[in-house]
């Protein structure tokens, strides 16, 4: 007990231990400091991605979904000019899901309906500038042949050997728009709608569409259209909100990818 007590140096422990506190308190706040700047900053996986939704080409445009050809090159050079590069939605869903790299300014150039003037307007200015897109088709529109060469919109629609074409020269990905492109949450069957545009894709080109598009951006809100695009075998499914796709693990939900909407020049 003696000798126990000769060593006891209650003041020299404390002392170790407040430092040893101290050292934890500040070690502590720096991982905070740490976890702030990295959350402010965000962290590599954690990006946002522009998906643009154009519908149609034409050097007189007559609606807010038209724009003209100049236009959409001047768009097309000023993402090329910032240092962008056009991904797929496949590789948008790899990167949410397995946190697979993107390029570093990524974005994603869509056009809605399969509308003609998408192969002869859009895709010379695609090829000049290195870019790629995504199509995606409201298939009942779409004819064997040009001489049967139907209509989407109001305006001429591609035919599926032009499609087979466009997917063949690797400019372009096929996606699913619907097969009559009506709002999926008030038609009769939005399985038909669903499945039909995917199985047709399929049918003509030979490769399931992995990406889907909501007619008029409707109807995404609803697990139940959502589980049924899930089920034809999209991964990726597009709506319209004027913001872009904030590349999220775990919150951004692959069927709900946000686009801006890409107005024409007044
Ligand atoms: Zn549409």
């Amino acid at each position: 007990m003696e000798e126990q007590d000769k060593d006891f140096a209650p003041e020299k422990d404390a002392m170790t231990l407040h430092a040893r506190y101290a050292w934890i308190a500040a070690a502590g706040l720096a991982a905070l400091l740490c976890a702030a700047a990295w959350f402010m900053a965000g962290p590599p996986a954690w990006r946002t991605a522009p998906i643009y939704m154009f519908h149609r080409l034409d050097a007189q445009p007559r609606d807010k979904w038209t724009l003209t050809p100049a236009d959409f090159e001047r768009r097309i050079a000023a993402l090329r000019d910032a240092g962008y590069t056009s991904v797929t939605p496949a590789e948008i869903v790899r990167h949410l899901r397995f946190g697979a790299r993107l390029p570093r300014k990524a974005c994603v150039i869509t056009f809605d309906d399969g509308n003609a003037s998408v192969l002869r307007e859009a895709a010379p200015i695609l090829e000049r500038y290195g870019f790629r897109a995504v199509v995606y088709l409201v298939t009942g529109a779409l004819a064997e042949s040009g001489a049967a060469r139907g209509e989407i919109e109001g305006a001429p629609a591609l035919t599926w050997p032009e499609v087979c074409a466009m997917r063949a020269s690797g400019r372009f990905v096929l996606g699913g728009h619907s097969v009559h492109h009506l709002h999926l949450d008030r038609c009769a069957d939005p399985e038909a709608e669903i499945r039909g545009c995917a199985e047709a894709i399929e049918r003509h080109t030979g490769v399931r569409p992995d990406s889907f598009a909501y007619p008029y951006g409707a109807a995404a809100e609803q697990p139940a259209i959502r589980k049924l695009i899930r089920e034809a075998g999209f991964t990726s499914a597009m709506t319209v909100a004027d913001h872009p796709a904030k590349l999220r693990r775990l919150f951004t939900d692959p069927l709900r990818l946000p686009r801006v909407w890409a107005v024409p020049d007044q």
